[in-house]
């Protein structure tokens, strides 16, 4: 019999409520045993459910309260001595790593947080030291696996393979962990190594072998776990590595399939397919599944062949079960986790040749949806493929370079040296969020919701007129979210009601879902912009997200490459920048914050994205005439990477997250020699913390030491969104006041 598997499961709970439990642990509102009981009926729900579903081989231990990174940090006792000392019980330790603590005379700050791996799902990064005493303080995976064995479900747990450059301290606690599992009766044990796709793992081969030759005698049979792209050079010596069985990602890679059952062919190794994608919400083509499983079987035998999730179920929503406003056709083309954790079940019945009646009418319903899905591809939108196909290279360049440009700025938007110009959003009130809810039960009107609105815009722009700023925004109070917002105004796009993913910690999102051809029924923002426009003199910018970054933060399609995704959305949104122009907005901010979270996770890779990434981007913004002041805006990233491609984007103007990041980054701009305007943050705006006005003129100072006085806008690091208005108004007073002195100073 071919065995079925998922890989990891959503730890959010059906309807969040580990959201809540823990949040409500957070105010104060409950106790810890209640939310440890909270977690533990989401654990149950989770492993019974996919028991119920026929998943042979479950996983536990893979849940968490935040971060299953951070879970480990606990474990192995990596916590910084900041979190020491103050008299907190470990869950609050934990918690205090995790989001930071500001009570009781406490005060920490957080530890960081990365993204994981090329997901939208953020670690917290353990922080090691000289100092750091590693010891198993606890054993989750026991604690889990034993947890689901009293619940009557046997799990093959899941461990986070040790970080290979940790290995002579951290071996011995792994050894101990994976022994205690053992001993607990555990059978398998899936350790996690998405690191071997990476490129940097080509020449740590002898560590990994030291690491498996010396794990493997005293451990459950191990399940060396790749996921989020292929192995390629990297099989040869991950092959031959003493484990019992390997999974490899065919979703993300499937054209390594054949590589991999040959190289695995001549030994004993069992081989997981993850054939059923664990970071999209589509429902799998069982019978082409089924093809590659077959395939597998005839080379290694039915025993060794497991039917996988390519990943965790981690980054889908629970269920689609509980989606009510999506259409039975829409709902049809679908699979959130529980859907997934079916398809393994039938894909593997169906290879071990199973006479079942439910598997047999599972598989034929599987076929007619997808046939379905087919049909309706066909019904495409042909204006918009034909739009696309007639991209000519001349649409993504501006009409003059920057040098040209930036002249016929000067004149047009009359701005002062060093100006100053915020990101876009302002505070997200309570009011706000109240109206958007209220026009969402229908108790206000469109109109009323829309006068609402209205005065929020003016009241920002008086504010900033009052402040001093030169560059205003509209502060997006009509937007509920950065890529929703837009999603929801263009066509081929559908939303879910409950599919919310984890971000990181308690914060989930709702990934929209793009379905079909895009493009745009009538302009989005205009109507604001000019609004806004039309009650001040000073220059208005207007407000957009970026092509590349509504892709990045939705569910794509697919059927149709990123690329052709990418570009519909670019075309879209150049209609919107033209019309901006067109209304009289001098300024058009075309934001790309996950520009370089898109970069594939191999160096080989970079430009085949950068190759259709960049030229979206473009494509949006060159179609207005040189008057019009192009902006875009950066953060979350480590820029080093992406430098010359920002170059390349050829915006006016761009901002970009740096006052954390001392002045590193701007001696990267000096070194490259950036070209056009520039405004790095010289305000964090994650944290509620007032910058001084001293403190802002000395980064201007150390900006105007590396960079042409002529380029620099002043502005702070990101949107003021989460912001309240207390500290809003201080910090932009202080920042206005640090650029008026920068231009007596200079
Ligand atoms: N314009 C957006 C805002 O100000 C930018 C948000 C972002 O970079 N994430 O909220
Ligand atoms: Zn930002």
């Amino acid at each position: 019999m071919v065995a079925s598997s998922v890989l990891g499961f959503p730890r959010i709970g059906a309807n969040r409520e580990v959201k809540k439990a823990v949040e409500a642990y957070w105010a104060g509102k409950l106790s810890a045993d209640e939310l440890t009981k909270v977690a533990a009926e989401v654990k149950k729900t989770s492993w019974t459910s996919l028991k119920e579903r026929g998943v042979d081989l479950i996983p536990s231990g893979d849940f968490s309260l935040y971060d299953h990174v951070l879970d480990h940090s606990a474990a192995f006792n990596v916590i910084p001595k900041r979190y020491l000392g103050h008299n907190l019980s470990p869950l609050d330790v934990y918690f205090a790593m995790g989001r930071g603590r500001q009570a009781d005379g406490v005060d920490v700050p957080a530890s960081e947080m990365k993204k994981w791996f090329d997901s939208n799902y953020h670690f917290v990064v353990p922080e090691f030291s000289e100092e750091t005493d590693f010891k198993l303080l606890f054993n989750k995976a026991v604690e889990e696996f034993n947890e689901a064995k009293a619940a009557g479900v046997s799990t093959r747990p899941v461990v986070l393979g040790p970080p290979i450059t940790l290995l002579p301290k951290l071996l011995p606690i792994y050894k101990q962990l994976l022994g205690d599992l053992k001993a607990a009766g555990a059978e398998w044990v899936q350790v996690d190594e998405p690191f071997l796709v990476l490129d940097a793992a080509s020449n740590l081969e002898k560590q990994f072998a030291i690491a498996y030759s010396e794990l493997a005698p005293v451990s459950p049979k191990i399940l060396l776990t790749t996921y989020y792209g292929r192995l390629d050079s990297n099989l040869k010596f991950v092959a031959k590595l003493p484990v019992a069985g390997l999974h490899i990602d065919l979703d993300r890679a499937p054209g390594q399939l054949d590589e991999v059952i040959a190289a695995v062919k001549p030994t004993n190794l069992v081989l997981s397919l993850g054939l059923v994608s664990g970071r999209n919400i589509w429902k799998t083509d069982i019978e082409a599944a089924v093809k590659l499983g077959q395939k597998t079987v005839e080379a290694i035998g039915t025993d060794r062949v497991i039917i996988a999730t390519s990943s965790s179920l981690l980054h889908t929503p629970v269920t689609l079960a509980a989606e009510n406003k999506l259409t039975a056709e829409q709902k049809d083309w679908f699979a959130f986790a529980l859907e997934k954790a079916s398809e393994v079940s039938t894909i593997a019945a169906v290879i071990s040749g199973s006479q079942d009646a439910k598997v047999a009418s599972a598989y034929e319903a599987n076929k007619t949806s997808i046939a379905k899905r087919r049909e309706f591809e066909r019904t495409s939108d042909d204006a918009v493929r034909k739009r696309v196909a007639a991209i000519t290279p001349d649409m993504l360049n501006r009409k003059s370079p920057f040098a040209v440009r930036k002249e016929i700025q000067k004149q047009k938007l009359n701005l002062p040296k060093f100006p100053t110009t915020t990101i876009g959003s302002f505070p997200q009130t309570k009011e706000i969020r109240t109206a958007r809810a209220k026009l969402g039960k229908k108790e206000i009107t469109e109109e009323e919701y829309n006068e609402f609105i209205k005065k929020e815009i003016e009241s920002v722009v008086r504010f900033q007129e009052k402040t001093g700023l030169d560059l205003l925004v509209h502060g997006e109070p009509e937007r509920n979210d950065m890529v929703q917002y837009f999603g929801e105004r263009l066509h081929g796009f559908v939303f879910t009601q409950n599919g919310w993913v984890q971000s990181y910690g308690s914060r989930y999102v709702r990934p929209p879902i793009l379905v079909s051809d895009v493009s745009r029924p009538g302009p989005i923002t205009v109507e604001w912009s000019k609004y806004a426009q039309s009650v001040t003199t000073k220059p208005m910018k207007g407000m957009l997200t970026g092509p590349v970054t509504i892709l990045n933060w939705s569910f794509p399609r697919a059927d149709v490459s990123r690329e052709v995704q990418c570009k519909q959305l670019a075309l879209a949104l150049r209609d919107e920048v033209i019309d901006l122009e067109k209304g009289g907005i001098s300024a058009v901010q075309v934001d790309e914050p996950a520009l370089r979270e898109g970069l594939p996770l191999r160096k080989a890779d970079w430009a085949e994205y950068l190759g259709w990434a960049l030229p979206s981007f473009k494509l949006a913004t060159a179609g207005v005439t040189d008057a019009l002041q192009t902006h875009s805006h950066f953060c979350y990233s480590d820029f080093d990477d992406i430098f010359t491609s920002i170059q390349d984007l050829d915006a006016d103007v761009i901002s970009i997250e740096a006052s954390k990041s001392d002045m590193k980054l701007l001696n990267t701009f000096k070194h490259y020699g950036y070209s056009n305007q520039i405004g790095p943050g010289v305000y964090d705006i994650h944290s509620p913390r007032v910058p001084g006005e001293q403190e802002i003129k000395d980064r201007v100072a150390a900006m105007l030491a590396i960079l042409p006085a002529d380029l620099l806008f002043i502005n702070p690091d990101c949107g003021l969104k989460t912001r309240g208005w207390k500290e809003t108004e201080t910090s932009l007073v202080n920042l206005v006041n640090a650029a008026r002195w920068a231009r007596q100073t200079y």
